[in-house]
């Protein structure tokens, strides 16, 4: 039975894929989950499901519609989680999305929409929830970077960029907010089979991943989920301001992406 004491999280684009798959583990882990998405109709059929999933522990999951990149959301979002929870110990970056495209054929409102939600969501979203956080004494934040973040490629100027300054921003959120008693770390996922993935990973990138990456095959949602709650928990608790590659290999290997 959940309580005041039960940890919570609050996990950003969570109506399907990855955030989904992060939310579903911090529910195994015990916690009371915040889940937000811009997403109305993927966002009311997935709630159904998770209180189906829950059953008595239904009360333990709420639901917010709501856009990352929208300050004032992202302040409706966090007042409504101290209201309903009263606390707050984990953060997950994840809400994302990506355009493809080389320098010439990507257009002004593009990048604006991928920095928008890439990188002004978690700075929205860490400015936001740590002083909920702080007021239990800390907490965790993880952010969902890439591999594209990493590495540079003729298809990903937007993408690319703004998961590397995400991995900066990690890193800044890291050194501020440590001696608080928040950790800030970032996870950068190789390729996982998601509706995102499913829009930008054309055959021949999708050829090209399994012939780059030693393990050979994408990621599962669960891989990537399995180390966020790694980096959320005491057993990292020395963890702050780093960037785990959860990749197969394919940083390690040192190619090019596709
Ligand atoms: P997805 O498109 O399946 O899910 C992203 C979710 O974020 C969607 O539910 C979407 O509605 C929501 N979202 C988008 N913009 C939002 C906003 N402004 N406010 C609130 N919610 C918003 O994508 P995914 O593959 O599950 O990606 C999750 C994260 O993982 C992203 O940050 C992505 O960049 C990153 N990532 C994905 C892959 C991959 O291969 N799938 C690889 C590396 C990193």
């Amino acid at each position: 039975m959940s309580n005041s004491a039960t940890p919570v999280a609050f996990v950003t684009g969570a109506a399907r894929g990855i955030g989904l798959a992060i939310a579903r583990w911090f529910f195994h882990q015990g916690y009371r989950v915040a889940v937000i998405d811009n997403d109305a109709p993927t966002l009311t059929t997935t709630e159904a499901t998770l209180r189906a999933e829950l059953g008595t522990r239904s009360s333990d999951l709420l639901v917010i519609h709501g856009d990352v990149s929208d300050p004032l959301q992202v302040a409706s979002a966090v007042q409504r989680i101290e209201q309903g929870f009263g606390r707050l110990d984990a953060l997950i970056n994840n809400a994302g999305v990506a355009t493809f495209k080389p320098i010439g054929e990507t257009s002004f409102d593009e990048w604006r929409w991928v920095m928008a939600t890439n990188l002004d969501g978690p700075f929205l979203c860490v400015q936001a929830c740590a002083p909920l956080m702080l007021q239990g004494g800390g907490g965790a934040v993880v952010n969902i970077a890439s591999i594209s973040g990493l590495r540079a490629s003729t298809l990903r100027v937007a993408y690319g960029t703004s998961k590397a300054a995400l991995i900066h921003l990690t890193r800044q959120q890291a050194v501020e907010y440590g001696n608080a008693g928040i950790r800030v770390n970032a996870i950068a996922p190789g390729p996982v089979e998601t509706e995102m993935a499913k829009k930008v990973h054309t055959p021949a990138i999708r050829a090209d991943y399994h012939d780059t990456i030693p393990l050979a095959r994408y990621g599962s949602l669960e891989e990537i989920a399995n180390a966020v709650g790694f980096l959320c928990s005491p057993q990292a608790s020395y963890v702050n301001g780093q960037v785990l590659a959860v990749d197969g290999g394919f940083d390690a290997a040192g190619v090019g992406l596709p």
